[in-house]
C-alpha cells in the first residue's frame, strides 16, 4: 500500500508512520515529493485491512490506497514519474535514447578498442561487451574472464564510455563491480532469485533482462527482486522470447515496450540484435523500438562479424552500426525524443 502524507505533515507525524509500519513487518520506501511525502510500505498486506485502517488515522497521513499490482516498488502506482538511472555521466530514462553497443563477447584487445572507438564515433554513450558468457554448450567459448574486464576496462580509458558487462554468478560480483559501471543479469538468469537479491544489495545500476519464457508479470516481478533489496537503479530490457517461430532466433516483444512503459517508472531498452538474431533486421526492429518508447538500444557490433566467437550472425559490422544510428536520429525525433 502507499500512504500519501498531507503536505504540511510534520517531520515527526512522518516518523510515527515510519515506526507503525515497521511495527506491523513491512519496509518502508520514501518518495520525497516537491509537495508532499509518500511512502510506499512493502510487504505481503494481503488478509489484513486493519492494517491499513490503522495507519489512515494517523496524525499527518491524507490517505492510504492499496497498490493492486504484485510489484511495488517497480509500479507506477507507487511513482508515476519515470525513473532515470545513471550509468557513469549517461542518463537513461530522460528524453534522449541512450544506445549502448559493443561486440557479444570480449575476445581480445584489438577486437574490443577498435569496436569501442567505432561505436563512439557513430555516437553510442555505453560500451557493452561479455567477459562471462553464458552459453548453451559447455563446450563453446565462455569468455575471458578477469582478462576481459581489463579489456573493457582500457576501452573505457580510451574511449570515455562507460561499460555494461554480465554477470554470471554472484561470486563474480565484487571483481565484476571494480572494473565495470552497469551490471547486466542476462535473460537465462531473469528469475535466478538468488543473484537478483545479490546485486539488489549493490550499488552498482542493473541491466535487467527478460528471460526467454518469462511474462511481462514475471519480469517486472524479477526486477522487484532487486529493488526490494534497495538497489533502486534498474533499466528493463527486451530481449525477444521463445515461441512457435524458427524464421528468427527469437520473437522480439515489440508489445512490451509500451506495456512495460504504462507499468513500470523504471526506463525501458530494446535489443534487437538477440531480438531478431540476424544483423538484417537489427536496424529495422531498432527504430520500431524507438517509435515503440524504448528509452535506450542495446546493439552488438563486432569489426569481423564472420570471425566473432559469439553471436556473429546478429553483429553489426561497425558501417551498419554507423548507419544505424544515422537512420534513428529522425525516428527518435518524430516521436518526440532527443538522440
Ligand atoms: C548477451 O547480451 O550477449 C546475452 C547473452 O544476452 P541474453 O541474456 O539476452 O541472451
Ligand atoms: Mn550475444
Amino acid at each position: 500500500m502507499i500512504v500519501v502524507m498531507k503536505s504540511d505533515a510534520t517531520r515527526e507525524q512522518v516518523d510515527k508512520v515510519l515506526s507503525t509500519i515497521k511495527y506491523f513487518g513491512y519496509k518502508s520506501h520514501i518518495i520525497q515529493g516537491v509537495l508532499r511525502t509518500v511512502i510506499g510500505v512493502i510487504g505481503d498486506e494481503r488478509g489484513k485491512p486493519h492494517h491499513l485502517e490503522s495507519l489512515r488515522v494517523l496524525e499527518g497521513v491524507e490517505n492510504v490506497v492499496p497498490i493492486l499490482q504484485p510489484y511495488k516498488l517497480a509500479s507506477r502506482e507507487i511513482k508515476p514519474q519515470n525513473t532515470a538511472v545513471k550509468v557513469g555521466k549517461v542518463e537513461i530514462g530522460n528524453h534522449k535514447v541512450v544506445v549502448m553497443a559493443g561486440p557479444c563477447a570480449v575476445e581480445n584487445e584489438e577486437q574490443i578498442i577498435e569496436t569501442a572507438v567505432a561505436v563512439k564515433n557513430a555516437g553510442a554513450s555505453i560500451l557493452r561487451g561479455g567477459a562471462y558468457k553464458p552459453r548453451t554448450s559447455p563446450y563453446a567459448f565462455q569468455g575471458l574472464g578477469e582478462e576481459g574486464l581489463k579489456l573493457l576496462a582500457r576501452a573505457r580509458e580510451l574511449t570515455g564510455l562507460p561499460v555494461v558487462t554480465e554477470i554470471l554468478d554472484s561470486d563474480d560480483l565484487e571483481i565484476i563491480a571494480e572494473y565495470s559501471d552497469m551490471l547486466q543479469i542476462g535473460a537465462r538468469n531473469s528469475q535466478n532469485y538468488a543473484l537478483l537479491r545479490r546485486v539488489g544489495k549493490s550499488n552498482k545500476p542493473i541491466l535487467l533482462k527478460r528471460g526467454m519464457s518469462t511474462t511481462i508479470n514475471e519480469f517486472l516481478m524479477a526486477a522487484e527482486y532487486i529493488l526490494s533489496e534497495g538497489n533502486q537503479n534498474v533499466v528493463l530490457c527486451e530481449r525477444g522470447i521463445r515461441t512457435f517461430e524458427t524464421a528468427t532466433r527469437n520473437t522480439f516483444d515489440l508489445n512490451a515496450i509500451p506495456v512495460l512503459k504504462e507499468k513500470t517508472h523504471l526506463p525501458v531498452v530494446a535489443d534487437p540484435s538477440h531480438g531478431t538474431g540476424y544483423w538484417q533486421y537489427v536496424i529495422p526492429m531498432s527504430l520500431a523500438a524507438i517509435a515503440a518508447g524504448a528509452d535506450g538500444l542495446i546493439i552488438e557490433v563486432h569489426p569481423k562479424p564472420e570471425t566473432a566467437m559469439s553471436d556473429g550472425v546478429q553483429s553489426l559490422k561497425p558501417s551498419k552500426f554507423a548507419t544505424l544510428m544515422e537512420k534513428a536520429k529522425p525516428v527518435a525525433n518524430a516521436v518526440g525524443r532527443g538522440f
